[in-house]
């Protein structure tokens, strides 16, 4: 034993020392035993899970489930409330596989833009507290790669263009996966896949809607709830219950009412709700935690009272709960919220962009996509207004609604062929896929418009960054429009139906510019076409104007 381990030891709590003495002669077993006994935290003490105050047990299984035995392709999924210390078990995790293997790890988070300020406080700053991350990371200067023991930790947002393609690693983190563009998350789990060995998964964040991204990860997974027992030894996870799990400032059993303490919290139990599933995962509330006091959850709770938004901002970061207001819809607030997020802009161009298209009377409405993002949105008061919008964006694929302009529609999918296909939706109420065939020299997609909508708005819900940082109010104004509202037929059984409560042409310009993108481009050659649809009057774009939003 070196003289600085047991400088660490002297300083731990006694049952720190018990479970510290376990692993003394083999300190790499696992990346507990690894931090317990190498890292310093902010206060310089050692760092620990049954440190007072900040004590976290529910970390102990998490903690272990992570060693030299754990097998090939291992996943663990954490829901999670706001600072329980999950980011910390994920560095530590991290920090120990780069020390233990050969391979390379990758730690994600949403946006590139975090990722510096990621390093500096949370990566550069425990290397400097620690000897032992300071010996083994030999330049931290780089914000992208870091290397430590010689194997590559490479950080990176889930928002770059720049992504991953030449690296493989052993090791992937999606912190915040709720927060990620989809695509990069994605992406990133190919990168695993490319490993020789490992293929660990971690995935932790803070959830938003039901049945979407970490939940419905948490809900594929063995669902470990952390469950307390009472004086009276009744067994309950506290969020389960709530709000009835805080009474007059202070946890307390749901079943007979008897107050939860500090030493109740310390011994909770982690119990999976379906035994047999392919992978870990774990929820957990601020309700167990040993740093938040009950009163003041139940102050925040009582402060959010009638506002939807700022409830399902409760339940995500304080219950780590998903949560859906009734009347579903992607709210004006959310969406300003998304824009404010948003790392691109409009632009004129985008090599293999998707244009979907809401022809009407008196305006075509459009939407341009360049991968998942929208580039332009705007409208043309004339088909060959349109032509000049297929000119200037060049789209791999375009999809434009037969109705209610049907010859129009069809006239111009035969001026672009292989380049523009015709999309009717399919009434009803079932989920039917997608379908596709031949009529006229074109190809008509249909779809039920549930569906359809559910699929293009899903990624917008789950806060991908989709949105332009430029985004005209109209087009927020027109995806806020969408009411998904249930209904319930004349024999029982429900569904769902989006209906709009004002203009929603964009939306579904949108919608079908994501369909465009499903389809997939075309390596047709565009068509050189003149302005003859409807005749008279086109627009002219001036050579190298920049058409910016045309609204
Ligand atoms: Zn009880």
């Amino acid at each position: 034993m070196n003289k600085e381990s047991t400088a660490v030891l002297d300083l731990l709590p006694e049952k720190e020392r018990k479970i510290w003495k376990k692993h003394v002669g083999e300190s790499s077993a696992d990346p507990y035993s690894s931090a317990s006994l190498h890292r310093r935290m902010r206060d310089d003490k050692p760092y620990s899970i049954w440190q007072h105050p900040f004590r976290q047990p529910y970390l102990d299984k998490p903690y272990r489930l992570w060693n030299r035995r754990t097998p090939e392709g291992f996943r663990m999924v954490i829901q999670k409330a706001a600072l329980l210390g999950f980011t910390e078990m994920a560095l530590n995790l991290t920090f120990w596989f780069l020390k233990e293997f050969t391979e390379d790890a990758l730690y994600m988070l949403p946006l590139a833009g975090q990722l510096s300020q990621f390093a500096q406080r949370r990566i550069n700053d425990a290397i400097l507290k620690s000897e032992w991350l300071a010996e083994g990371f030999s330049d931290v200067d780089n914000v992208g790669l870091k290397i430590g023991w010689g194997s590559g930790l490479y950080l990176r947002g889930a928002n770059s263009e720049k992504l991953l393609i030449e690296i493989a690693v052993g090791l992937l983190v999606r912190d915040e996966l709720d927060r990620m563009w989809t695509q990069g998350a994605e992406q990133a789990r190919e990168r695993l896949a490319a490993s020789v060995k490992h293929k660990w998964l971690l995935d932790l964040s803070n959830p938003s809607v039901p049945g979407v991204g970490i939940n419905e990860a948490w809900e594929g997974g063995t669902q470990n709830v952390w469950k307390l027992r009472c004086k009276k030894g009744h067994l309950h996870e506290p969020v389960a219950s709530w709000p009835d799990s805080i009474k007059d400032g202070k946890l307390v059993c749901p079943e007979c009412g008897i107050e939860l303490d500090e030493t109740d919290k310390l011994h909770g139990v982690w119990v999976p709700l379906v035994e047999d599933a392919e992978y870990e995962s774990f929820r957990l509330s601020q309700l167990v935690s040993s740093t938040v006091a009950p009163e003041t959850l139940a102050r925040q709770w009582k402060a959010v009272q009638g506002n939807p938004g700022k409830t399902q901002l409760f339940y995500n970061f304080k219950m780590g709960l998903p949560y859906s207001t009734s009347a579903s819809r992607l709210a004006p607030d959310y969406l300003r919220e998304l824009v404010g997020r948003s790392q691109h802009t409009c632009k004129p161009g985008g090599r293999g962009c998707f244009l979907g298209i809401d022809p009407g009377e008196p305006d075509c409405w459009y939407v341009v996509l360049e991968g998942s993002r929208i580039i332009a949105a705007g409208f043309e008061t004339t088909f060959d207004g349109l032509c000049d919008v297929m000119r200037l964006y060049e789209p791999a694929q375009t999809v434009i609604e037969l109705e209610p302009e049907v010859r129009m529609a069809k006239a111009f999918a035969r001026k672009f062929p292989g380049k523009v296909e015709v999309f009717d939706y399919i009434p009803g109420s079932g989920k039917l896929g997608m379908k596709t065939e031949e009529i006229e020299g074109i190809t008509l997609v249909k779809m039920n418009r549930t569906e359809l909508l559910d699929d293009a708005f899903a990624p917008l819900k789950k806060g991908d960054p989709i949105l332009p940082s430029d985004s005209p109010p109209e087009l927020l104004a027109h995806l806020a429009a969408f009411l998904r509202i249930k209904q319930v037929r004349s024999g029982g059984g429900e569904y769902y139906q989006y209906q709009k409560s004002g203009p929603d042409h964009l939306g579904h310009a949108y919608a079908f510019a994501f369909l465009a993108k499903r389809l997939g481009g075309t390596t047709a050659e565009m068509p050189t076409v003149g302005p003859e649809l409807v005749g008279g009057k086109s627009r002219f774009i001036p050579e190298g104007e920049t058409p910016r939003w045309r609204l």
